[in-house]
C-alpha cells in the first residue's frame, strides 16, 4: 500500500468547553473502525459504574486512550490517524483551549483545516457565541493562524431542547455563519451539518429517521469534500528543537519533530539561530535507530562535539548543505489582536511564541491595518492598535530567533503574542530578513 498515493488531511476540533468534542470525536473513530467493539464495552462499564452521563463512553474512550498513550509518549499533543475512502486524516484533539492555541502554534503538525463543534443546546448556545465564550475565539483564532478550511458541526441536535427540529438547526447555522463572516470566513464554503455526536447521527451515516428535513453531506462526507493542501515536497529540513539531552556513553540527543524534509546518520546539521554545524552520529525513534527520518515523526539525533549548552529549545535544525535556517533580524506578520485591554504602540515588546520558540520581539513597525474580511489595507501607519484589528507589524527580536514564512514552512510561520499571561493576538509570518548572507540555494 503506497501511502504517499493517499491524500493527507489534519484537521485539527475546536469548540466551547463541553460542545461534545470528546465524545464526537470519539464515536468517530469508533464508527470508522478505530476503536473496536470491546474497547467501546469496557468504557461503557467504566462510565456506567461511575454513573456518567450515558454518551460518556465515546468521550471516554478518548481519554483512556489518551492515558495509554501518554505512558510512552514523548508528545504532549492527541493525535488519531484514521483513513476514510479519500483521505487519510489527523485529528488534533484540543484539550482545553490553552492547549489548543499551544497546539496550534508550536504546530505538533500542520492543520489544514478545521472541525468548529457548536452545541445548539438553548442556552449553552449562547453561552458558547457570547463575550466569554470559545466559540467566537477559536474561529478567530483558526482564521487568524491561516487555516482557511472549516466544517462546522451543530452538535446535541438530539437535546430536549432541541428535539432534532429544523428551524432550531436552521436559527443557530444562520447566527454561526453570520459571525464566521466577520471573523473573514465564506460562510458558502463552509458544510454545516447537524449531529449528535452520543446518538450518532449524521456522523458517518445519515439520520433518516430523526432529521429527514437535512439533504446535506454527514459529517465524514463533509470530512472527505476537504482539499488537501498542497504540500511542495523537496522541502529541505526543519526540526524545531523540544529538548536537548545528554545522555551517557553517547553524547548531546537534541529532540523535536521533523516538519519537512528528512535528517539521517552522516548528514551535516546546522543549528540556527547559533550557526553551530555538527555530524549527525545517529537517529533514534521511540528507542529505534533509523537510517532516515521524514516529516511527522519525533526524532533525537547524537550530534558530535557539540555541548548541551549550545543548542536548546527553540532552535532549528536543518541541513547545512541544502536551504539551511538562518537566525532573523527581523520579519514581518499579519497579526489578529484578540486580547488587550488597551492600545499597542510602536515600541511594544511581548513574548513571541511560534514552533517552539518564545522570545520577546519588538514591534518596530505597525505597517498598515486591514480589514479582516477581505485583507484590504484600511490605514497605513496606523498609530495604536486594539482588540478586533487586523494588521501587518514588522517585529524585531530581542535575542537570536530562527522563524520561517508561512507560505515556506506552515508550522514555523505561525505565531502567538502573549503578553500577562494570555494570548494577546494570533498571526502568521509573511516574510523574515535573514540577518546573515546565508544562501546555499
Ligand atoms: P468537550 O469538552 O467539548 O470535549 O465535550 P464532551 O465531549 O466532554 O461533552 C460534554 C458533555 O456534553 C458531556 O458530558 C455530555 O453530557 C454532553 N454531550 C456530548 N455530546 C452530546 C450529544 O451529542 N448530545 C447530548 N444531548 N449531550 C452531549
Amino acid at each position: 500500500m503506497s501511502t504517499e498515493e493517499r491524500s493527507h488531511v489534519s484537521l485539527v476540533v475546536i469548540g466551547h468547553v463541553d460542545a461534545g468534542k470528546s465524545t464526537m470525536t470519539g464515536r468517530l473513530l469508533h464508527e470508522c473502525g478505530i476503536v473496536d467493539d470491546r474497547t467501546i464495552d469496557k468504557h461503557e462499564r467504566e462510565s456506567n459504574a461511575l454513573g456518567l452521563h450515558p454518551c460518556s463512553k465515546f468521550a471516554w474512550i478518548l481519554d483512556g486512550l489518551k492515558a495509554e498513550r501518554e505512558r510512552g509518549a514523548t508528545i504532549d499533543i492527541s493525535l488519531w490517524k484514521f483513513a476514510s475512502s479519500t483521505h487519510d486524516f489527523t485529528i488534533i484533539d484540543t484539550p482545553g483551549d490553552r492547549g489548543y492555541i499551544k497546539n496550534m502554534i508550536t504546530g505538533a503538525s500542520q492543520a489544514d483545516a478545521a472541525l468548529l463543534v457548536v452545541d445548539a443546546t438553548v442556552g449553552k448556545f449562547d453561552v458558547g457565541m457570547g463575550r466569554e465564550g470559545q466559540t467566537r475565539e477559536h474561529a478567530l483564532l483558526a482564521y487568524a493562524l491561516g487555516v482557511k478550511q472549516l466544517i462546522v458541526a451543530i452538535n446535541k441536535m438530539d437535546d430536549g431542547s432541541v428535539r432534532y427540529g429544523e428551524m432550531r438547526y436552521a436559527d443557530v447555522r444562520d447566527e454561526v455563519a453570520n459571525y464566521l463572516k466577520k471573523v473573514g470566513y465564506k460562510p458558502s464554503r463552509v458544510a454545516f451539518v447537524p449531529i449528535s455526536g452520543w446518538r450518532g447521527d449524521n456522523i458517518t451515516e445519515r439520520s433518516r429517521n430523526n432529521m429527514p428535513w437535512y439533504t446535506g453531506p454527514t459529517l465524514l462526507e463533509a470530512m472527505d469534500g476537504l482539499t488537501p493542501p498542497k504540500r511542495p515536497s523537496g522541502l529541505p529540513l526543519r526540526i524545531p528543537i523540544q529538548d536537548v539531552y545528554k545522555i551517557g556513553g553517547i553524547g548531546t540527543v537534541p529532540v523535536g519533530r521533523v516538519e519537512t524534509g528528512t535528517i539521517r546518520p552522516g548528514m551535516t546539521v546546522k543549528f540556527a539561530p547559533s550557526g553551530i554545524i555538527a555530524e549527525v552520529k545517529s537517529c533514534e525513534v521511540h528507542h529505534d535507530d533509523k537510517s532516515e527520518v521524514g516529516p511527522g515523526n519525533n526524532v533525537g539525533f547524537n550530534v558530535k562535539g557539540v555541548s548541551v549548552k549550545d543548542v536548546r529549545r527553540g532552535d532549528v535544525a536543518s541541513d547545512a548543505n541544502d536551504r539551511p535556517a538562518s537566525s532573523v533580524s527581523s520579519f514581518e506578520a499579519q497579526i489578529v489582536v484578540m486580547n488587550h485591554p488597551g492600545r499597542i504602540t510602536r515600541g511594544y515588546c511581548p513574548v513571541i511564541d511560534c514552533h517552539t520558540a518564545h522570545v520577546a520581539c519588538r514591534f518596530a513597525n505597525i505597517r498598515e491595518k486591514l480589514d479582516r474580511r477581505t485583507g484590504k489595507v484600511v490605514e497605513e501607519n496606523p498609530e495604536y492598535l486594539r482588540n478586533g484589528d487586523a494588521a501587518v507589524v514588522t517585529l524585531v527580536p530581542t535575542r537570536p530567533m530562527c522563524v520561517e514564512a508561512f507560505s515556506d514552512f506552515p508550522s514555523l510561520g505561525r505565531l502567538a503574542i502573549r503578553d500577562m499571561r494570555t494570548t494577546v493576538a494570533v498571526g502568521i509570518i509573511r516574510s523574515i530578513t535573514k540577518d546573515e548572507v546565508d544562501r546555499t540555494d
